[in-house]
């Protein structure tokens, strides 16, 4: 019940922006929420991995740089950015994908030695972005052991099968 409670009081710093940025898109504004409740939203997403074994963040570009970022700093760990195309210096790996409004390609710097992360971003949708920085991770020798959502939109995904944990302060049916 606690849970539930601390759930939509997040949820209301979140507002809906109808058809943005194209028709028929229910946009997650977060903006609200950062400004007002950024450590508690820090803190609550923390609390939903084990940390122990992790040794970076990876951030999905944009928003999740933002919490990203933080949960790093939060859990003393380094951070890993999976930025959109043309912003990375190479060598570099590269995966393309669906969303729920167009299609992007997403870049990943790789890494010499085997790091264990947890994957964070603001919003799951389609999953498109989940499973191509999923596929990223692993080609940059990252094993993802858990993925943290802000905000899941579970109805777009429902056939989504995720080989890690997703977990979400606002799971929305
Ligand atoms: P998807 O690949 O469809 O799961 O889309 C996830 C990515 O697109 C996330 O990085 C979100 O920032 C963004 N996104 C998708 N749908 C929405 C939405 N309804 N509101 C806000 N952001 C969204």
């Amino acid at each position: 019940m606690k849970e539930l409670e601390a759930a939509l009081i997040l949820a209301d710093y979140i507002s809906d922006i109808p058809d943005f940025p194209q028709k028929g898109v229910v946009f997650k504004d977060i903006s609200p929420l950062l400004r007002q409740k950024f450590p508690e939203t820090v803190e609550r997403l923390y609390s939903l991995c084990s940390w122990d074994e992790v040794d970076v963040v990876v951030g999905i570009e944009a928003r999740g740089f933002i919490l990203g970022a933080a949960l790093a700093q939060r859990a003393a760990k380094g951070f890993v950015p999976i930025r959109k195309k043309g912003k990375l210096p190479p060598p570099f790996f590269s995966e393309s994908y669906s969303l729920e409004y167009g299609e992007d390609t997403l870049e990943i710097k790789g890494n010499d030695t085997p790091l264990t992360a947890v994957l964070v971003d603001d919003v799951l949708a389609t999953g498109g972005t989940f499973q191509a920085a999923l596929k990223l991770c692993r080609k940059a020798n990252i094993q993802v052991d858990c993925t943290l959502v802000l905000i899941d939109l579970k109805f777009l995904h429902q056939d989504l099968e995720s080989p890690v944990p997703i977990h979400s302060l606002l799971p929305i049916d």
